[in-house]
Parts: structure tokens; C-alpha cells; sequence
């Protein structure tokens, strides 16, 4: 197809679009107001709402004309794949969005219905509009273009519509790509503003477990001083707390020389953070992996078991951060006469928390697809990095190539949540030329 084709292609594709403006917006308030809220952060599970949104998007997929595969990883779960096959030849490309939406927190923060889809100035207001129900929509209005636009696609494209992104992912897109969905580039639609997020870091939850001597605490006396033979005998407790915070000024140490070291161009400074978020103290391993006795500080606690959110950069593998990680805690325990004998141990992906990184290159063609969609739009393209973790993660660990872009909002995950129309729209635009170019058009 030469670039002159493609121009005309595109600007019919755009105006169906822009004639599709009232019907976009409308998409977008109808998912909205279904109560999608991820079942796991509801007191009430079975209230959450997400078979509604699915079977509504379903007949969507389904009036387009296209097969949609559906399927349950946990009851009353769905996920969609919507499937435009191309007639051969070209780059396959998945959309990516997840119908999920975390709880509304307290309602005297909104002045909108967190529902009610209100629309105000340009903006849609509710729970989920811009994460990322607004994004689905752009996807979709695209496709439905290029199609009533009667544009044959030399790849397929496919439609990955999801739950469960708001909690790891688990019945959602880890399960669908453990299904054996594989493109060859996707593009996962959170909000970014229309910069394209083109590096993710890597996290894996990390639990380390130290352990002491538990005894009475009415023998610490005999520790602080030193004291005659008898009582030196039954001052044997080794309080693991004590070393698990020794542990955690160390960890704190290393984190800075790593931020200080290792850098990448799309992340800002000091992003290879690893936070010790949870710390639990006490005395008795149980089966959980917790101390057992937490009430009772007469004693010298045994068991420390300090969970951190474990941070790397887009570029780095997961077996070489852990090494070196595993590397610092030997050299740490070489530094207490008690730890070198019982060593801290490792849990690594900890609950199953393990997001792979992602660095998608500047120059790489899907990035180049998104160039030329933005150029036809005078869109200026900005290539940024993503500071928090999302389902790209899991496409990247697959061995697909990624990116991340959508639509412009506010208020995601706070109050007064919303999605700018023009950008709602802009996006959808910007989807299509990246489906145009990537996926290739085919003669007719
Ligand atoms: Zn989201």
C-alpha cells in the first residue's frame, strides 16, 4: 500500500469516528455504570458486577461481526477475546483492557454518581472511566471504523477484554496468556494522557524470614550486662526482631546504592525501590510461614518475617536482581556470629506477586506505527516509562512486545474519577492508525 493510500484510508477512518462521536461516548457511560468492582476488595463478592459489563461487550464483539471466545477462570469472571482475523500476510496486534474497577472509597469525596456516567465540560465522570473502561471503548470504536469502513486487515486482530487487573491479574490476563494467546504486538489501553509508555520495571513481593532463639524476656537483663556464670546460662535468647530491623537499615543502604548505580532513560532516578511494607515478629513458626505468638512481649521472639515490594529496572532480568539481592543478604549474615550459623531465607514472589519488566526500543516498529498514527492526528509522540505495574507485564514475560497507551483523565483510583471526550476520541483515532499500519491493510 503506498503512504498515499494509507492517508486516504486513514482520514476516511477518522471521520467514521468523529460521525461515531455520540455512539463512543455512550459505550463509554454504559460501561461505566455497571458496578465492576473487583470482587476480591469487596466485603460482598457476589455483587460485583463484571458478568454484566462482559455479557453487554459481548453483543457488542457480536453485532461488529466478530467470534468472541469467553471463558471463566473463577465463577462469575469472564473474559472476552474478540477476534477480526486478517487475511494473512501482516503483524498480528492485540488490544488489551481490563473491565475490573477498584472500590469507589468514600462517597462524600465524589460529586458525581460514581455510576451515573455524568457528563460535565467534556468530561465523563464514574468509577472505572479512565481505568480503564474509557480505553476499552477507544478500542472497540476503532475496530468498529475500520470495519464499517469495509477495510480488510492483512493481521489479526484481537481484543483481550479483562477482570482482574486491580488484583495481579490472576483470572484475567496471566490467564489468558496461559491459555496461549500470542500476538505480535499489543497495546494495553490504561490512561497515559496519549504518551505511550514504552518501559515497565519489574516487581516480584519477597519475603525474608530471620530467625532467633526464643527464651523469657526476664532474662534480657543477662544480655545487656554481662553477669556471673549462673545467670549468663539462661541468657540465651536471640531476639529475631532485633535482627530483622538491623536487617531492614541494611536493605536501606542497599537500595541506595542501587538507585544511585543503575538507571534507565525512561524511568525516573531511584525507581528500583525495595520497600519492607510488612513486618511481623514473634515467636513459633507456623505452617503460614508467621510467627505464631504475636500478643506476648515477655518474650524473646524467634521468628521475623519482614515482606518487601521488591523493584528492577525495565532492562534487568529477574535470576540476575535476585542474585545479586541473595548475594547481599549472605554478606550481610557474614557480619552477626548468630546469622552466619542460621542465615536469613528467601521467599521470592511472594502470593504469586511477579510482574516481568518490559523495554520496548524507541525505533521499534510498533512504536513507528504509533509515530505515524499520532503524526496524522498532529500528535506530538512522547515516549515515557510506567511507574506502577500492569497487565503489560505479563504479555513482556510471554515474550510479546508490549506498549502502553490511552486516553487522558483524572482521579483514578481517588474521587471525581474521569476521561476527557476529546482524548476518549483522539484515542480511538490513534488506535485505528496503529491497527492500519501494523496489521497492514490488504488489496481488495
Ligand atoms: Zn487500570
Amino acid at each position: 500500500m503506498t503512504p498515499m493510500n494509507l492517508n486516504t484510508i486513514e482520514s476516511q477512518v477518522h471521520a467514521r469516528i468523529d460521525a461515531m462521536r455520540a455512539e463512543i461516548i455512550r459505550l463509554t457511560q454504559d460501561m461505566v455504570a455497571y458496578k465492576s468492582v473487583n470482587p476480591r476488595f469487596m466485603p460482598d463478592p457476589e455483587n460485583s458486577d463484571e458478568t454484566g459489563v462482559q455479557d453487554y461487550l459481548e453483543s457488542k464483539l457480536n453485532s461488529l461481526g466478530l467470534p468472541v471466545t469467553r471463558w471463566e477462570a473463577e465463577p462469575r469472571r469472564p473474559n472476552l477475546v474478540g477476534l477480526r482475523a486478517g487475511a494473512g500476510g501482516g503483524k498480528s496486534l492485540a488490544f488489551n483492557g481490563h473491565i475490573d474497577v477498584v472500590p469507589i472509597g468514600d462517597l462524600d469525596g465524589w460529586n458525581h454518581d460514581p455510576w451515573g456516567s455524568d457528563i460535565v465540560d467534556g468530561r465523563l465522570y464514574g468509577r472505572g472511566a479512565v481505568d480503564m473502561k474509557a480505553g476499552i471503548a477507544a478500542f472497540i470504536a476503532a475496530t468498529e471504523a475500520i470495519i464499517n469502513c469495509d477495510i480488510a486487515l492483512n493481521g489479526d486482530l484481537q481484543l483481550h477484554i479483562v477482570v482482574d487487573e486491580e488484583a495481579g491479574g490472576f483470572a484475567g490476563t496471566r490467564d489468558l496468556i496461559a491459555r496461549g494467546y500470542r500476538t505480535d504486538g499489543v497495546i494495553v489501553a490504561e490512561p497515559t494522557s496519549g504518551l505511550i509508555d514504552a518501559a515497565e520495571g519489574g516487581l516480584s513481593w519477597l519475603r525474608v524470614t530471620i530467625r532467633g532463639r526464643a527464651a523469657h524476656a526476664g532474662w534480657r537483663f543477662a544480655q545487656i550486662y554481662p553477669q556471673p556464670e549462673a545467670d549468663a546460662e539462661n541468657s540465651e535468647g536471640v531476639n529475631a526482631i532485633e535482627k530483622g530491623v538491623r536487617f531492614v537499615q541494611a536493605v536501606r543502604e542497599f537500595e541506595r546504592d542501587w538507585a544511585l548505580s543503575r538507571q534507565h532513560p525512561l524511568m525516573p532516578p531511584g525507581i528500583t525501590t525495595i520497600n519492607p511494607g510488612v513486618i511481623v515478629g514473634g515467636v513459633g513458626l507456623g505452617d503460614d510461614g508467621l510467627p505464631q505468638i504475636t500478643s506476648n512481649p515477655a518474650m524473646i521472639p524467634d521468628i521475623c518475617v519482614i515482606d518487601f515490594d521488591f523493584k528492577y529496572l525495565p532492562t534487568e532480568s529477574f535470576d540476575d536482581v535476585r542474585a545479586e539481592f541473595e548475594a547481599f543478604v549472605s554478606a550481610f549474615a557474614q557480619t552477626d556470629p548468630w546469622l552466619r550459623e542460621h542465615p536469613p531465607t528467601l521467599q521470592w514472589h511472594l502470593s504469586n506477586i511477579d510482574f516481568p519488566p518490559f523495554s520496548t526500543a524507541p525505533d521499534h516498529p510498533l512504536i513507528d506505527a504509533a509515530r505515524g498514527a499520532n503524526r496524522a492526528l498532529g500528535i506530538e509522540t512522547v515516549l515515557t516509562g510506567k511507574r506502577a505495574v500492569t497487565d503489560a507485564a505479563f504479555y513482556a514475560g510471554a515474550g510479546m512486545t508490549p506498549i502502553i497507551l490511552g486516553p487522558a483523565g483524572e482521579g483514578l483510583h481517588g474521587d471525581n474519577e474521569y476521561v476527557e471526550l476529546d482524548s476518549l476520541i483522539d484515542t480511538a483515532k490513534v488506535f485505528a492508525g496503529v491497527i492500519l499500519r501494523w496489521c497492514g491493510v490488504a488489496e481488495q
